[in-house]
Formats: structure tokens, sequence, C-alpha cells
């Protein structure tokens, strides 16, 4: 099925499409369950060892859709974590990261090639965005993750390169996807979106998936020092940022994570901690402080060990609840902000 150039693969479909699919070729609207279930759960990709499914249907699908998957081209292992290098049709690379927690395994998918946002400590949007990912290009890294590695994931985090708010329709068909009780059947709570503050792309999300958990990529508790590290905040002030967040909180009655990069002698003075505990009073949050991953690129310092605790300690004592987040990938870069720094 083509869209403009691009011939549709079978992993951007929604259940729903499908079964419209189906209908409008003449069969029956169950062939998408059948379909999905191959797909999603027999993990069976290949029309022709699908059985229920007539000749003709088959070759129909063969002409209508793609069935080829990204490829994985280059595995890293550390402690706790791994890192895919996955080559797309069009020979762009991106990256997705696996973490091991007490509470299951964690993946970390791009949403992008590359990225516009700019954010100045971040290795991932050096390289501009090349073009947004398509749905089946982040469905197949679970996909191709999963079958490798012999593990059901879950959760899920869109939170690796990319600014997923700035492909909005593709990563919400993939939540659609990936949610879908036809298939892979994960719930809409072990999903998380994480954005630097795309307004308009908060307020759709609100409306669209309520379920689905927001995270927010906010690094300094007031404008001069988010202008400095994070080019968003020049479109998006804080306080309309911070305006928005509270209606999606009243719509969803979801808690929302603030996600915080502790940068020496940039944001984590304790006066900043103080403003941080301000501006979230009274919110209904979570703060995940994050220390630094230094790459040779760039100038940013990891904050020391002694000032993230005292920065820690100050949003505490005021009744917020914040963690330091466990490192992860240091030595693969797949820790955060660093994905796609050596790929080339
Ligand atoms: S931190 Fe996220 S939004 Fe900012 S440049 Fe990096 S990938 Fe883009």
């Amino acid at each position: 099925m083509k869209c403009g150039d691009y011939m549709k693969n079978i992993f951007d479909i929604t259940f729903e499409d499908l079964e419209q699919y189906f209908i409008d070729n003449n069969d029956k609207k169950f062939r998408a369950t059948q379909l999905y279930d191959f797909l999603y759960k027999k993990r069976i990709y290949n029309l022709d060892n699908m059985s229920n499914i007539s000749n003709v249907m088959k070759e129909k699908l063969k002409k209508d859709y793609d069935f080829s998957f990204i490829k994985m081209i280059k595995k890293q292992e550390d402690v706790d974590v791994k890192k895919y290098l996955f080559e797309l049709s069009d020979g762009n690379r991106i990256e997705s990261v696996l973490m091991f927690h007490d509470y299951g395994i964690s993946l970390c998918v791009s949403s992008q090639v590359g990225c516009n946002m700019g954010c100045a400590f971040c290795e991932s949007g050096r390289l501009k965005k090349v073009r947004n990912l398509q749905t089946h290009e982040i469905v197949e890294q679970l996909l191709l993750i999963e079958e490798k590695e012999h593990i059901k994931i879950t959760p899920i985090v869109v939170m690796g390169i990319g600014e997923p708010f700035d492909n909005y329709d593709n990563v919400m068909n993939f939540v659609r996807i990936v949610t879908s009780n036809k298939g892979i059947d994960l719930g809409c709570r072990h999903i998380t979106i994480s954005t630097c503050g795309v307004i308009p792309g908060i307020e759709r999300f609100m409306n669209d998936f309520n379920q689905v958990n927001l995270a927010i990529s906010l690094h300094a508790p007031n404008d001069k020092i988010r202008n400095e590290i994070m080019p968003i905040s020049k479109a998006y002030k804080l306080e309309e940022l911070m305006s928005t967040i509270k209606k999606y909180i009243a719509k969803t009655n979801r808690r929302v994570t603030f996600e915080y990069i502790m940068l020496k002698d940039i944001n984590d003075s304790i006066d900043c901690a103080k403003e941080l505990a301000t501006l979230l009073k009274g919110i209904n949050c979570y703060v995940n402080l994050i220390p630094y991953n230094e790459t040779e690129n760039i100038q940013f310092k990891r904050s020391k060990k002694v000032q993230i605790l005292a920065f820690y300690d100050i949003l505490k004592k005021n009744g917020i609840a914040v963690t330091i987040r466990r490192e992860f990938g240091g030595n693969v870069d797949a820790a955060c902000g660093q994905l796609r720094a050596k790929s080339y």
C-alpha cells in the first residue's frame, strides 16, 4: 500500500486499519486477528508460513505491504546493559538500549534519525534530524531485540535518539500497535514518552493517550539556564510548560517524571535545587537526577557526587519525590545523551 513514494510496511499498520484493509478487500475482518496473531504473538513473519490465510490474499498482502525488517548490525554489552545499532533500508542508522533492572527489562527506543532540538549537552542531537522514523522502524527495534535475546521486554521508554513529539503520528501508531490486545498487548502504563517540552505535542498526547506515561526533560529550574542548554525553551517558556503539565496531570491523573541531567556549575547549585523545589511544589511528579556522561565532543562536565547528593537532599526535604538514576552503559556509550556518538 503506497503512501506517496513510501510503500507501507506491515509493521506500520494498526489492528483497526488492518481490519479495514481486509473488509475493503472483500475478506473477513477476523483475518486481522489471525495476521496480528502470527506477527506479534507467534512471531512468524513469512506469509508462506501462515496456514490460515488464503493464497490469493497472501499474494495481495505481498503486493500491498513491505514485509522487510531493519537490520541489526552491531551489539555492544556492559553490565546490565546492551546497545544495538540498526541500519535502515536507506542506510541511516539508529540505536536502542536494553537495560536490566530488578523490576524487569526496559528498552529505550529511538524515534528519529538525528534530532533538531539541539540540547547542548546531547551527543545524540549533535547531528541534525535527517528524518523521522516510520512506525515500523520503531516497532522492529522491539521485535528484533526480543527475538535476539529471547526475552519479553517491559517497560518501553521512547527516550533514545529524537524528539517523539516531533514525529507524533508515527510514534503514537507505535504505541497503538504495541498495546493492541490482539498482538504484543503491552500495558499503556508500561510505556513512557519523553519530550524536551514540545507543548503542542503534550496537549495532543493528553487527549489521545491518557494512560501512557509522560516524562519531561527539564534540566533547569528557570528559563535563563534552560535557554542556555535547551533551545526549545526559547519557543516554549517554562511558565507555559509548567501550566501545560498541570493541565496534563489534571486531565490524566498521572504522575509526571522530570528528567534532570546534573551538569557541573551549570544547573547543580544549591540555589538551583531550591528553585526547582519551589517550581515543582504541589505537582504530582517524580524527579530523576541523572549524573551526566561526559563525551569527548561536548564541554560539559559531570557534577560531583557530593553536589548531586546535596541537590537530592534539598528536593527530598522539600517533599519532592526524587531518585538518582542508576548509571547504565557508560562503557558502551549507551548512557543518556550518548547514543549515536560513535556509530559511524
Ligand atoms: S536530549 Fe533528546 S531532544 Fe534534546 S537533542 Fe538529545 S535527543 Fe534531541
